[in-house]
């Protein structure tokens, strides 16, 4: 998220009162996009689209078999031969005309968003509004992929071109679907390569109306196909011989199955995983500031983000202080129906990541944790009875080898630990499998520097959590990923060196 865009969203007087709801077209249509139409898969086999806000059913969605993904890898796959030859300045044009058409339809795609995730609307306008940046940005970053240019001797030279690596294959997990369609889509697209994508299954909506912002902006037909679909299809889609590179976001889990698939393939692979992330409170930081880097570290989107600090440090000299703050501003924060403006905490995806966040706070009670605020359900009104609503939990007493501070829960449980000195916060932050993100809050210019160095993330924050402007590479360290989305490193991975030697005399062979 783009504090910038933030800002202006919040003092932005003007808005569409759109609604989307379960009769919307976006719900009510075909669902997955080939050659450049909403069309209905080959496929009956069915799975039930379900809106975390009421818990109640919006649709059934077809689930794309290996007929129907096939027929999207060849549309791609035809499309390519054309949509590689533009040059970089005309695929950068098409991509900075989609930049204006979702802000155009930025409070539809926040309100499609909406309903899919459960998320509240302010958070799903910051995203929309974020997505729009970075199709921008690739848009104009599009004219400047180019070679190099290297001289050799007695005038031989030679020049390397960056050249697209075919047809991309994505997968996305459901947190931000939009940001997961577009942060995939635009710099592959932006590099000459044709994308098929496959959303979650929990979030189908908007990656559809993407591929139509996409064609109204000039992209041919083909270069971006959606297929729905649950694990089989995202499999069918990994294993397709005719893929070159897939770029995944999701679990560890799945996320080996998709690189077990590449390797038998040979084929490129990008991941985006989990994270247990730290998120460190030296006794020297602006204590307000720490607080709100805390709660902005894990109550995003349910707690439901990569990313998230789930491991807040804090040094013991001023533990009660942020103890004190940090449960009276959690306790205050408003649950309730995700598309009311003041809400701040809206459903949870679904009623089984519900019940297993739940589980997790009765596993940390078992093993010795204190529950200092939430980690319950709650009905915010009788007409969301049916929705998955958590209270934000925040527990103290809690040691590293609780199952609470060790797991990836995806859910709002914010887990307090007690430190005392620099080099044991470290070595105890660093004591994970993962490596997604890291925080520190600190006064000490110095310190802030040698902790980020030290602190093994692709994601590192000082003196804030959780922002993402534009540009900045994302991505993981450890079982978190590989790769790098979201800046100029994504360009490097959605593209091959060729090299061209050029000889300009005679060819003196031994032989
Ligand atoms: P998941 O791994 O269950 O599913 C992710 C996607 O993979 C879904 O679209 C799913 O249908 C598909 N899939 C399932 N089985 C597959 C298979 N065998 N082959 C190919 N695809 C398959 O993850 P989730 O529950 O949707 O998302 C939560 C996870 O995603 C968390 O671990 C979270 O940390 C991670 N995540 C990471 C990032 C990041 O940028 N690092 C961002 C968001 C979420």
């Amino acid at each position: 998220m783009n504090v910038l865009v933030w800002r202006s969203l919040i003092r932005s007087p003007h808005r569409c009162m759109c609604t989307v709801t379960g009769s919307s077209s976006q719900v009510c249509h075909p669902l997955n996009y080939l050659d450049g139409q909403r069309v209905d898969p080959k496929c009956t086999q069915t799975f039930d689209l379900r809106e975390p806000a009421t818990g109640k059913s919006l649709r059934f969605v077809a689930s794309s078999n290996e007929e129907d993904v096939d027929m999207a890898v060849r549309s791609a796959r035809r499309e390519f031969k054309a949509w590689k030859k533009f040059s970089g300045f005309e695929r950068g044009n098409v991509l900075k005309k989609a930049a204006n058409i979702i802000r155009m339809r930025s409070e539809e795609l926040a309100r499609t968003e909406v309903l899919d995730t459960g998320k509240p609307i302010y958070e799903a306008r910051m995203d929309i509004a974020g997505c729009a940046d970075t199709v921008d940005y690739y848009g104009g970053m599009a004219a400047g992929i180019s070679g190099e240019f290297l001289q050799l001797s007695n005038g031989n030279f030679n020049y390397t071109m960056r050249e697209p690596l075919g047809v991309v294959g994505g997968i996305g997990a459901w947190n931000y679907p939009f940001q997961m369609a577009t942060w995939k889509s635009s710099p592959a697209l932006a590099c000459g390569n044709t994308f098929v994508f496959k959303p979650s299954p929990f979030t189908p909506l908007t990656a559809v109306m993407l591929g139509e912002i996409y064609k109204e902006a000039g992209l041919p037909d083909g270069c971006y196909n959606v297929i729905q679909g649950e694990g089989e299809t995202g499999a069918l889609l990994g294993n397709h011989p005719d893929v070159n590179k897939m770029t995944f976001t999701g679990s560890v889990p799945t996320g080996t199955k998709v690189m077990e698939a590449c390797a038998k393939g040979i084929k490129h692979v990008g991941l985006e995983l989990g994270g247990k992330s730290p998120c460190i409170i030296f006794n020297d930081s602006n204590l307000d500031n720490a607080v709100s880097g805390a709660m902005m570290a894990n109550f995003f989107t349910q707690g439901q983000v990569c990313s998230n600090g789930t491991r807040v440090f804090v040094q013991n000299s001023i533990m009660g202080p942020f103890i004190a703050k940090i449960v009276e501003r959690t306790k205050n924060m408003k649950i309730g129906n995700p598309n009311h403006e003041d809400t701040k905490v809206g459903a949870t995806i679904s009623e089984e990541q519900a019940m297993k966040v739940l589980a997790y706070v009765d596993i940390a009670k078992k093993e010795g944790a204190s529950v200092l605020c939430g980690g319950e359900r709650v009905v915010p009104e009788a007409s969301l009875s049916g929705g998955y609503y958590m209270s934000p939990c925040i527990l103290v007493n809690c040691e590293d080898h609780m199952t609470v501070v060790k797991d990836e829960i995806f859910g709002s449980v914010m887990s307090v630990l007690g430190f005392d000195t620099e080099q044991e916060v470290i070595s105890r932050a660093n004591d994970t499998e993962f490596g997604l993100a890291a925080g520190v809050f600190t006064n000490d210019l110095k310190r802030a520097h040698r902790v980020a160095s030290e602190l093994e993330a692709g994601s590192l924050y000082v003196n804030n959590y959780n922002v993402y402007p534009v540009g900045v590479p994302f991505g993981g360290y450890k079982k978190s990923g590989l790769g790098r989305e979201n800046g100029p490193e994504a360009l490097d991975l959605f593209t091959q060196v060729k090299s061209v030697y050029v000889e300009m005399g005679d060819v003196e062979a031994p032989f």
